[in-house]
């Protein structure tokens, strides 16, 4: 007699049981699904990264406009199911992997574009690790609704943070439309909007500087109701007259708060003497 008790438990239409843990909101709604391929602009031969495939439901529009779909799921059941759904389309690879251990430049090997309805318990450090050159030529993602402000959001608001100067150093970000809870099986507990995320022809700041970049902006939001003065003091170990030196050369007050620099205020801040390049 074959013993199955360590098989996973399916559904009546094959799935595993849902796992909330990893974010596992499923899009039912077919018109918010397509909107979202749309979004990505397909030609027909891209290669597309999809990140949480989940139960396949925008995978299959995805799989009919990408030259080649790499779906990156972690759940190892819900790999399994798409697998055996695609094993006959030779365009669609099922990467079965957490999406933050994988290099998507390496995986993609070529130019690619991103797409996501994103696990919300991770969204922003997918957000970062997607800034990681080779970048995709443009992103779209489904996220939480509050996150889609903090990318969009205006210096001095609550919104602007360490997410927003990132990712508009590098790149222009789009809220293109709202989605309620109620288009996804289970619903989550906020609302969410789908944003495109475009690089900048540009950007503010080269290859070699996104990390010091990086480290200066989260350092100066982990201070943000601090002077500039004293942000740059704590950061780089120096004392006032040279914070006031560094500020004085960039032009920007030494009693404002981090949270009122624009990213090109803080490009010019790391570019600035004595702390060229040099990591906080
Ligand atoms: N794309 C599907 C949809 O629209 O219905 C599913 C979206 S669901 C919000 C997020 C998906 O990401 C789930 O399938 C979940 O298992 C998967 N996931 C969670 N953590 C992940 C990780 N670290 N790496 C890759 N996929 C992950």
């Amino acid at each position: 007699m074959i013993d199955d008790s360590r098989a996973p438990r399916r559904d009546r239409a094959g799935f595993p049981p849902t796992r909330k843990s990893l974010g596992q909101h499923f899009l039912t709604d077919k018109r918010i699904l397509t909107r979202i391929a749309d979004a990505l602009h397909l030609e027909g031969g891209e290669t597309v990264l999809e990140i949480g495939p989940g139960r396949g439901a925008l995978t299959d529009i995805l799989a009919e406009r990408a030259g080649r779909l790499i779906a990156i799921e972690y759940d190892r059941a819900l790999a399994e199911v798409l697998r055996q759904r695609y094993a006959k389309k030779g365009n669609v690879l099922i990467a079965e992997a957490d999406v933050l251990e994988v290099s998507l430049g390496e995986l993609a090997a070529g130019p690619y574009v991103l797409v996501g309805n994103v696990p919300y318990y991770i969204t922003t450090p997918i957000l970062f690790h997607a800034l990681v050159p080779p970048r995709a030529q443009r992103s779209v993602y489904l996220v939480q609704r509050e996150v889609a402000e903090r990318l969009s959001a205006a210096p001095g608001t609550k919104e602007y943070g360490a997410l927003t100067v990132n990712v508009a150093a590098v790149a222009k970000a789009e809220t293109l439309f709202k989605v309620a809870a109620g288009a996804f099986s289970p619903p989550p507990k906020v609302e969410s909007a789908v944003v495109r995320i475009t690089p900048l022809a540009t950007p503010l700041v080269s290859e070699e500087e996104q990390r010091p970049f990086r480290l200066l902006v989260q350092g100066a939001f982990g201070m943000r109701r601090k002077q500039m003065r004293r942000v740059l003091r704590s950061l780089y170990a120096i004392d006032a007259p040279a914070a006031d030196a560094v500020l004085a050369e960039t032009n920007i007050d030494p009693d404002v708060r981090p949270e009122t620099l624009s990213p090109e205020q803080f490009a010019k801040l790391l570019r600035a003497e004595p702390h060229k390049l040099r990591e906080p």
